[in-house]
This record gives structure tokens, C-alpha cells and sequence, in this order.
């Protein structure tokens, strides 16, 4: 049976095991994903001796994705454009490095969320990884805006200057939060840690146009206080990131196995099962 597994630290929480597993099952494939524990000062010998031992691929989150894009021999446009890797893939040439969380982000946006990017004016908070991660499935996706917001406006400004290049057609810009005061947005995407801390960017009201969706990238605890904040100030459309989540994963899958499953009733069944517990 072909292993796969996600590694990162800590890995206890991680869904990927039950939404990988329920795509194996859904689509007949013969296949086994586990969660490994990754040594903070063992991260490449871990994925050595899981590949040694008969691996086929690996997803990799916190603090691993930066190590994780070092290892990779050859990489994805979209890995080389984010900086980072969630995905490796062996084969015989060594180990391809993907990074499908900012396809995963817009796919759960177009296909469950009913907010595909093009055309729209947007608003993406914060300017860590994975905001960099977003930048280029989104500028793909040609939105007619996409305004970077940051708490220290020289990486909004920085991550700006970078993507340039991949930005034609698209008014891509960045700013402070405080700067954001008068301007309105279709899609307000949070991908700051500061849910995660129970915290909320300081944002001016007003930011969100008649019909708009405001997206946390974080899941798995609720509503956030961006997306209480969202409610409160006009956003008739609040999500949170358990759909990018289970989009991602479809990404990886797709690229290892050469097939996609349908992702829809394995997010809808992870929701009942976290709405549950
Ligand atoms: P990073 O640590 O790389 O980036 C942190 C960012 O958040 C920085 O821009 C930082 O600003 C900002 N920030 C932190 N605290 C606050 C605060 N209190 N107020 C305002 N801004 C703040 O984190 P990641 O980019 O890796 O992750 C961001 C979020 O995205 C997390 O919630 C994570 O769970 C989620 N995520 C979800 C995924 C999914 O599949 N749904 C996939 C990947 C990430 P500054 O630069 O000023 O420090």
C-alpha cells in the first residue's frame, strides 16, 4: 500500500490523516496517511527515512515549509513564487516541492464560497506566509483590486514589490490598516495570526461592499473575532478556513495520485464532525 503522511510539530491536531483517508476511500485508492511527529532539529532526516522506508509524498506545516522548500530539488512555480513547500512528492529525479495552500484558498472561494476572485476588489490581511502563499493563485485569478494590509506595513510593502511582476491587469497594492479608512472591499481575506491568538486587527469600518464575504484562513475553533467583527460591520458573507484546508489537500492528492476526488462532501462531513466535538 502507498504511505503518505503529514509531518509538522506539534501534529496531533492535524486533520489530514481523516481528509486524506476519506479521499483514498472515495476514489478506490489503495493508500495509507499518517501523522509524524517532526523532531524540531530532524525535519530532512524525518523525510529521508519515511521516503527510505517506502513514502510516496508528504504534506508539511508549522515550523517545517521553509525547510521543506529547501529540500525539494526541483519546485513549482507556485512553491518558487511562495517561498515555502506543503507538499513533496518523491520520484526517481529526488523530491518535487509544491505548495498548494493559495490554490486551495481560491478554489474553496470559486467552488464552495461562490467568490471567485476575478473582478473583485480585495483585501488581504497580513503579510506572513500564508499570505504569501496566496498571492500568486489569486493575481492568477486576476481580481480587478488586491490591496495587502499589514501591522508592519514594510513586509505588506515588500511582499508588494515582489509579486509585481505577476500583477498585470490587477491594481495590486499595500498599506497600514489605518490607511484602509474610506476604501470597500468584495472579499476581505484575514490571513493574520492574530486569530490565533483570539485578537483582531485593528480595522476602520466600512470596508465591506454591499454582498461581500469576509474569509478567515483559521477553522477549527468557531467563529473568530474577525469574523464576529465582519458580522458587526455590514459583511452579509462570513467564512472561516476549513474549506481551504480540505482544498489543499485535494491539490496534494491530485498531484500524487493523478486524479481529483470531490471535495465537497468530505468538507461538509469534516464540518459535522468538528461542529460536533
Ligand atoms: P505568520 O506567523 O507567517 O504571519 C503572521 C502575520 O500575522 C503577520 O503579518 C503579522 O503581522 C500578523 N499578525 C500577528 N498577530 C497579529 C495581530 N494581533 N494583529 C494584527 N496582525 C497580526 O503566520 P501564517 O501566515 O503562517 O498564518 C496566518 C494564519 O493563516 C494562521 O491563522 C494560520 O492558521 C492560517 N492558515 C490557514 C491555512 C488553511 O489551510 N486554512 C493554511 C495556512 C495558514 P506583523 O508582520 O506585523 O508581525
Amino acid at each position: 500500500m502507498d504511505r503518505y503522511a503529514v509531518i509538522g510539530n506539534p501534529i496531533a491536531h492535524s486533520k489530514s490523516p481523516w481528509i486524506h483517508t476519506a479521499f483514498a476511500r472515495q476514489t478506490g485508492q489503495a493508500l495509507r496517511y499518517e501523522a509524524l511527529l517532526g523532531p524540531l532539529d530532524g525535519f530532512a532526516a524525518s523525510v529521508h527515512a519515511f521516503r527510505t522506508a517506502g513514502g510516496r509524498g508528504m504534506n508539511v506545516t508549522v515550523p517545517f515549509k521553509l525547510e521543506a522548500y529547501a529540500l525539494a530539488n526541483r519546485r513549482t512555480p507556485r512553491a518558487e513564487a511562495a517561498g515555502a513547500v506543503n507538499t513533496l512528492a518523491f520520484d526517481p529525479a529526488g523530491i518535487l516541492g509544491d505548495n498548494t495552500d493559495g490554490a486551495g484558498l481560491v478554489r474553496d472561494l470559486s467552488a464552495n464560497l461562490g467568490c471567485a476572485p476575478a473582478g473583485r476588489r480585495i483585501l488581504l490581511l497580513g503579510a506572513g506566509g500564508a499570505t504569501r502563499g496566496a498571492l500568486l493563485p489569486l493575481l492568477d485569478s486576476r481580481p480587478a483590486a488586491l490591496i495587502i494590509a499589514n501591522r508592519t506595513v514594510s513586509k505588506a510593502r515588500a511582499l508588494a514589490g515582489l509579486f509585481a511582476v505577476h500583477a498585470a491587469g490587477v491594481a495590486l497594492d499595500a498599506c497600514g490598516f489605518d490607511e484602509l479608512a474610506g476604501e470597500r472591499f468584495d472579499l476581505v481575506i484575514n490571513a493574520t495570526a492574530a486569530s490565533l491568538a483570539g485578537e483582531l486587527p485593528p480595522l476602520p469600518p466600512g470596508l465591506y461592499a454591499e454582498g461581500a464575504l469576509a474569509y478567515d484562513m483559521m477553522y477549527g475553533r468557531g467563529d473568530t473575532p474577525f469574523m464576529r467583527a465582519a458580522r458587526a460591520d455590514g459583511a452579509v458573507r462570513v467564512a472561516d478556513g476549513l474549506g481551504m484546508l480540505v482544498e489543499q489537500a485535494a491539490e496534494s492528492f491530485t498531484l500524487w495520485r493523478g486524479l481529483r476526488p470531490d471535495s465537497a462532501p468530505v468538507l461538509a462531513a469534516l464540518r459535522r464532525l468538528i461542529d460536533a466535538s
